[in-house]
C-alpha cells in the first residue's frame, strides 16, 4: 500500500468520528502524491506525513457563562495548534453549534496550506466553540467571549498563536476577546487580528476575504482571456465573506444575483443591494426575509436553492459541504464556467470532481479565500511596527498577494503535469514550503 493510502487509513482509524477531517486529509494527501511518491523513503523514515496529520497541540476547555436571567451555561472551547513550521499558528475562531473537534481539525489542517500559499510567515491553527451566538443579547455575547478568552489566553500570544474571526466571530466578538486578553495579560499586542480600527485593527481586513476572492477569480478569468465585467454570479452566504465578495464583484462590473443564510435564499435579478444586505445582517442582525422590504423586485425562498439559478460563475461563501453533486450538475447544466470557493471546503469531494471532469475552472478555498488570513498577517506586521497603513496600501498588497497566489498554484499544477487542476496546484505549492521548513527543523 502506498504511504499516502496508509496515512489516510490511519487518520480514519485514529479519528473515527471526524468525517470532515478525513475529507480534508484525503483531499490534500491525494493531490500531493507526486511529491510523496518521489521521496517516499525519506518521508517514511522521518514519519513526515504522520507529523503532518497530527496537530502539534490540541486544547479543549470548558466555557461557563451566565445568561441575562442568571442561568449558567457550559460550552466547549477548542484551539488546535496544527503546524508551526513556517510561523506562529494563525487561524480563526468559529462560534457555531455545529463546532466539534473534527470540524476544528479539518479547518486547522486546511489552514496550514492556505497560510503557506499566502507567502507570509504564518503556521496553521484554528479554534472555536459550539456556542450559538444567534438570539443572544450583547451582554451574553460579552460574557461568553470573556469566559472563552479567560482560558484561551494561556495558550496564545503575538509570537505563538494569533487567532482571528470566522463564522460567528466578527468585530464585536474579537473586541470583547481582545479586551479580556489585555486585562488578564496586561499586554497590548497583536495577539488577535480582525480588531477594531481604534485599537490596532487593519484597514481592509473586514473586506479582505471577499475582495481577495474576487481578485483571484479575476486573475483566473484574465489568464483565460475572459472579462469578468458583464458576467452573472451566484453567491451563497450573507456574512462577512459573501458581503464583500458581492461588493467587489459589482465594482468589477459583474452582477451578483443571489445570497443566502442558514434558513433561506434571495434572488435579485437587478443585482444584490449590498447596503441593504449590510443593514439586515450587520446592523439589525436579522434574517434575509427582510431583504424584500428593501427590494420589492426580489424573491425570497425558504431552504436551499442558490445553485439552481442560471449564472456564469458560482462563489460558495457560507459553510462546508454546502454545494453537493446535484448542485454541481445543475450549475454545469446551466452553463457555469468557473467556481471559486469563498468558504472553507464548501464543495463536496464528488461535486469538485464533477466540476473538474466537466472542464469548469475550480479554485479551492485554501487558495481562493486566503486573502483574509493574508491581511491578518498584514495586521500583525502593522501591530509589530506600531503603524497603520492606508486602505489603498493594504488593498493593493492584498491584490498583489492574490494575483501571485494564482500564478503559484497555476505554476505548481503545470510543473507536476496537472495543468488547470488548481486543487492539486494549491496543495502542492502549499505543501512544498511546509515540507521544506519541516525538513530543515529536524524531527520536532
Ligand atoms: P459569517 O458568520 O459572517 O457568515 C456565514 C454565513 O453563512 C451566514 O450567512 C450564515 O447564515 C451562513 N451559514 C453558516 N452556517 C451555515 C449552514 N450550516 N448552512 C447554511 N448557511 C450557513 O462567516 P464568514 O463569512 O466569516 O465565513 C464564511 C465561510 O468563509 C466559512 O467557511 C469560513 O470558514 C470561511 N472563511 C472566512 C474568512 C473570514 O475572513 N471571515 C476567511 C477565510 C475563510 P446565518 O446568517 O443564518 O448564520
Amino acid at each position: 500500500m502506498s504511504y499516502v493510502d496508509e496515512i489516510v487509513d490511519q487518520v480514519i482509524a485514529q479519528n473515527p468520528s471526524e468525517p470532515e477531517f478525513h475529507q480534508a486529509v484525503r483531499e490534500v494527501l491525494d493531490t500531493i502524491r507526486p511529491i510523496v511518491d518521489a521521496n517516499e523513503q525519506t518521508l517514511r523514515r522521518d514519519a513526515l506525513l504522520e507529523r503532518l496529520v497530527n496537530p502539534e497541540r490540541q486544547i479543549k476547555f470548558r466555557v461557563p457563562w451566565v445568561d441575562d436571567n442568571g442561568n449558567v451555561h457550559v460550552n466547549t472551547g477548542y484551539r488546535v495548534q496544527f503546524n508551526s513550521a513556517i510561523g506562529p499558528y494563525k487561524g480563526g475562531l468559529r462560534l457555531h453549534p455545529s463546532v466539534n473537534l473534527g470540524i476544528i481539525k479539518f479547518l486547522g489542517f486546511e489552514q496550514i496550506f492556505k497560510n503557506s500559499l499566502t507567502g507570509l510567515p504564518i503556521g496553521g491553527g484554528k479554534g472555536g466553540s459550539d456556542f450559538d451566538p444567534k438570539g443572544k443579547s450583547d451582554r451574553e455575547i460579552m460574557n461568553f467571549c470573556q469566559s472563552f478568552m479567560t482560558e484561551l489566553c494561556k495558550y496564545i500570544g503575538a509570537d505563538t498563536d494569533v487567532p482571528a474571526g470566522d463564522i460567528g466571530t466578527g468585530a464585536r466578538e474579537i473586541g470583547y476577546m481582545f479586551g479580556q486578553y489585555k486585562r488578564i495579560k496586561d499586554l497590548f499586542t497583536g495577539t488577535l487580528t480582525g480588531k477594531g480600527l481604534s485599537f490596532g485593527g487593519s484597514l481592509a481586513r473586514t473586506e479582505a476575504t471577499g475582495y481577495g476572492l474576487l481578485y483571484i477569480t479575476n486573475a483566473l478569468l484574465n489568464a483565460h482571456g475572459i472579462d469578468i465585467a458583464g458576467k452573472t454570479i451566484a453567491v451563497s452566504g450573507a456574512g462577512n465573506v459573501a458581503t464583500y465578495a458581492i461588493q467587489k464583484a459589482h465594482q468589477l462590473g459583474a452582477k451578483v444575483v443571489t445570497c443566502s443564510d442558514s434558513t433561506g435564499w434571495v434572488y435579485d435579478p437587478d443585482g444584490i443591494d449590498v447596503d441593504a444586505l449590510k443593514e439586515i445582517k450587520e446592523v439589525k442582525r436579522a434574517r434575509l426575509t427582510e431583504y424584500k422590504n428593501y427590494r420589492p423586485n426580489s424573491e425570497y425562498h425558504e431552504g436551499k436553492g442558490v445553485w439552481t439559478v442560471k449564472v456564469d460563475i458560482a462563489l460558495p461563501c457560507a459553510t462546508q459541504n454546502e454545494l453537493d453533486i446535484e448542485d454541481a450538475k445543475t450549475l454545469v447544466a446551466n452553463g457555469v464556467f468557473a467556481v471559486c470557493e469563498g468558504a472553507n471546503m464548501p464543495t463536496t469531494e464528488e461535486a469538485t470532481k464533477y466540476f473538474q471532469d466537466n472542464g469548469i475552472y475550480f479554485i479551492p478555498g485554501k487558495a481562493a479565500n486566503a486573502g483574509g488570513v493574508a491581511t491578518s498577517a498584514l495586521e500583525m506586521s502593522q501591530n509589530s511596527e506600531r503603524l497603520s497603513w492606508t486602505f489603498e496600501e493594504v488593498d493593493s498588497k492584498l491584490k498583489n498577494i492574490m494575483e501571485n497566489l494564482y500564478k503559484n498554484i497555476d505554476d505548481a499544477a503545470k510543473r507536476y503535469g496537472m495543468e488547470g487542476n488548481y486543487v492539486a496546484g494549491a496543495n502542492l505549492a502549499g505543501f512544498e514550503k511546509v515540507l521544506n521548513a519541516m525538513n530543515a527543523q529536524g524531527i520536532v
